[in-house]
């Protein structure tokens, strides 16, 4: 059986989806890996350490694709990449910001698209779970990042030249990404404060040491706030937590990361900054800016997904559609629409 890997090719995307401890994994099982010439670097990992690891390193995307049984993508393939793909070749990808899903090539060439993005949140599937292990980067990355942005220092000091007072920082969704920047912003010395709609992520918050605050508090702790993290729901269906005249409240230069699209940005601007000073930072690929190991993890996901898809190895997988799993994250297989 071959996979095949592809570079990914929007410039914000620094990662790859298999790594060379996930390839060496693999190969060991006796599996063809093809790697597409360069597809690891942006991440950190050389063609060199992928040959060590027993993959092939192709020129390009159609060499590697060329009678493959598999595709693993971090995002769904390129306009391109649909042309190159061969007859029923199984794509297993993130497919959130699919463009040009063309059902009449998907039937055309009997394909069977793999959708991790649509992973049951239940406890035998949290090893292949993309959306956690994503998103637990991205908080701890959104945190750093804010911090490092900030015109102060985040930490209480008490020193020869005077005290400092630590930060205040406001975390809304505490979900997989807001209880990591929670830990996060801790660590670094924040005074934290978070907010949830559900009820029992109140005792998560406390057990790392942040306040918990209710929705009618939200107003007084923004204008307090330096910085403050936004991670509630997935991007793009996010629901608009701060708006414009909220934002032209915030402190002057206070810090905005915006995980999920919670901040009023009607153009969809990866930064801007307010009349006030304040910066407010839109990314929903934040795991992509530590891409060594938010690629370890997707590698991982994909892997352990692909031997409970395919378990015996066998050239064309027969997926077990009585799992929850398969039948979840399953969108069109052999061509037709699940
Ligand atoms: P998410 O990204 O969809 O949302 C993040 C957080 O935002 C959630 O806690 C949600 O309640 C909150 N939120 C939504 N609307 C809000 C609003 N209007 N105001 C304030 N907060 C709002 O969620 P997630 O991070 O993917 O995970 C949510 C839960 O699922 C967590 O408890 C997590 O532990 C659990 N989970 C379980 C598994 C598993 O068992 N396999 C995997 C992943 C996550």
């Amino acid at each position: 059986m071959i996979i095949a890997v592809t570079k990914e090719t929007t410039p914000e995307e620094r990662r790859v989806a298999l790594t060379p401890p996930a390839v060496k994994k693999l190969s060991e099982l006796g599996l063809r890996i093809r790697i597409e010439k360069d597809a690891g670097l942006k991440s950190g990992y050389d063609d060199q350490s992928y040959v060590q690891a027993g993959a092939e390193v192709l020129k390009t995307a159609a060499d590697c694709l060329e009678k493959a049984d598999f595709l693993f993508k971090i995002n769904a393939p390129t306009a391109e990449e649909w042309n190159s793909i061969s007859e029923n070749t199984s794509i297993v990808a993130d497919f959130r910001n699919a463009t040009g899903l063309d059902e009449k090539i998907i039937e055309k060439k009997a394909l069977s698209l793999y959708a991790l993005e649509k992973m049951p949140r239940i406890s035998r599937a949290q090893n292949m779970d993309i959306l956690s292990s994503q998103d637990n980067l991205a908080g701890y990355k959104a945190a750093l990042d804010a911090v490092n942005r900030l015109n102060r220092a985040a930490p209480m000091m008490t020193t020869a030249a005077g005290s400092v007072l630590p930060i205040k920082v406001l975390i809304i969704g505490i979900g997989v990404a807001g209880l990591q920047a929670i830990a996060t912003a801790k660590r670094l010395g924040a005074n934290v404060s978070a907010t949830d709609v559900r009820a029992e992520t109140k005792e998560q918050a406390l057990s790392l040491g942040a306040r918990f605050i209710e929705n009618s508090q939200i107003n007084e702790q923004l204008k307090e706030a330096d910085i403050i993290i936004t991670a509630a729901g997935s991007a793009p269906k996010a629901p608009v937590l701060v708006k414009k005249e909220q934002l032209d409240n915030l402190k002057k230069d206070a810090i905005v990361f915006d995980l999920s699209g919670n901040i009023e940005n009607p153009q969809h601007k990866p930064n801007f900054t307010t009349a006030n000073g304040t910066e407010i930072i839109f990314n929903p690929q934040t795991a992509a800016l530590i891409p060594y190991t938010a690629s370890n993890l997707f590698a991982n996901n994909i892997s352990n997904y692909f031997r409970l898809l395919s378990p015996d190895y066998k050239i064309q997988p027969q997926p077990d559609f009585g799992d929850e799993i398969i039948a979840k994250t399953c969108i069109y297989y052999q061509g037709k629409r699940r």
